[in-house]
């Protein structure tokens, strides 16, 4: 591993200027949370940081607080906190199973909610140093002529990778926000809104700009009469990413669905919400014909590589699946 420095820092304000102050002098700064990816990746010199601002030691920045309208988590909550929480579990569907889903137990212990979210991709061309890959500023995605069984169906180009989050689209689902601190001030952002494409990008995953950190993340309570489905399909049994996930909140009422919110994970370089399969759903009555209908709708214009065509009628049966369960 590249020689770094550590700095503790003890509140977001001085994480902020610090990272703003490192930036301007053109120092190679990154800020670590409980360091469960980053320091692997620091370990492989995939990145090769001068300074790593340590957030753990903020105090106050874990917590789940109940309010009137939904929970408020910090963004130094860890996975596991989540998953135990007695007010995740009751008010907000899957969220308690998405946390327990990702990654394996010792993981989740260390891994926060806002370093899960900001993970980088976990595609094998990008964690191996040797292949400077797009992301890292090379001149190719290789995943285009080599392993691609992994890869992204749905909105690829020029980068290939998956989102690796499995929170990130079950929140994306429950209609989340995200709070953001940084030289500007704070704002507060849908979730979806904050991860970016590789046509906007293929260097980053999300829309922080250099001194900006994620501080929380708020879960409004899904409306009345409201199910939601999460479930996630990985190959080994022990810990592994997704190769397809879904998180759907179908709200219903007198026998039809009212509102619903399909969100794909797995198969795009973001978490993938399906805007014309939910539009599709809206007042129809949920069976067999509708849910698969809707699976459809939702993989139109998947683009799947020479490896990863399994994934597009996965998808389409989980969703179907997930829409059933919801009935
Ligand atoms: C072997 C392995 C298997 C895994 N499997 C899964 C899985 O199946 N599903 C899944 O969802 N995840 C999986 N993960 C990822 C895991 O969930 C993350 O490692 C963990 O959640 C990251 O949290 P952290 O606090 O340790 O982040 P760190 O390692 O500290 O940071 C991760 C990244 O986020 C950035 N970051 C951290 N906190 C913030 C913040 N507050 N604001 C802005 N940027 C921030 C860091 O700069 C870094 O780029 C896996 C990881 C490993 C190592």
């Amino acid at each position: 591993m590249k020689t770094f420095e550590n700095i503790d820092v003890k509140s977001v304000k001085q994480a902020v200027s610090l990272l703003q102050k490192l930036h301007n002098e053109k120092k190679n700064a990154l800020v670590v949370s409980g360091g469960s990816e980053l320091l692997q990746l620091m370990k492989d010199r995939v990145v090769t940081p001068d300074y790593l601002v340590n957030l753990k030691t903020i105090p106050g920045l874990s917590y789940i607080k109940e309010e009137r309208s939904g929970l408020r988590i910090g963004a130094l909550t860890t996975l596991t906190e989540i998953e135990e929480n007695k007010a995740v579990q009751e008010k907000l569907l899957f969220l308690s199973g998405a946390a327990g889903e990702a990654a394996s137990p010792q993981i989740r212990n260390a891994g926060t909610i806002g370093g899960n979210i900001c993970q980088r991709p976990f595609c094998w061309y990008f964690r191996l140093a040797s292949f400077n890959c797009l992301r890292k500023g090379g001149e190719v995605c290789f995943a285009v002529i080599g392993d691609n069984r992994y890869h992204a169906i749905l909105g690829g180009g020029p980068s290939y990778i998956v989102h690796p989050s499995d929170l990130a689209p079950a929140l994306i689902a429950l209609n989340a926000q995200i709070k953001i601190a940084g030289p500007a001030g704070e704002k507060t952002i849908p979730m979806e809104k904050f991860f970016i494409l590789p046509q906007v990008d293929a260097r980053r995953e999300n829309i922080l700009k250099p001194g900006e950190i994620v501080t929380e993340v708020q879960v409004p309570y899904p409306r009345s009469g409201s199910k939601g489905f999460y479930h996630k399909v990985r190959e080994r049994q022990a810990w592994d990413h997704a190769i397809v996930s879904v998180s759907t909140v179908v709200q219903s009422s007198g026998g039809g669905v009212r509102d619903a919110r399909v969100v794909l994970g797995g198969v795009a370089p973001i978490p993938w919400r399906a805007p014309k399969a939910e539009a599709f759903l809206r007042g129809k009555k949920l069976d067999d014909a509708t849910a698969q209908k809707a699976g459809e709708i939702a993989l139109e214009g998947a683009m799947p590589m020479k490896d990863n065509a399994y994934k597009v009628s996965l998808a389409k049966s989980l969703i179907q699946r997930a829409l059933l369960a919801s009935v």
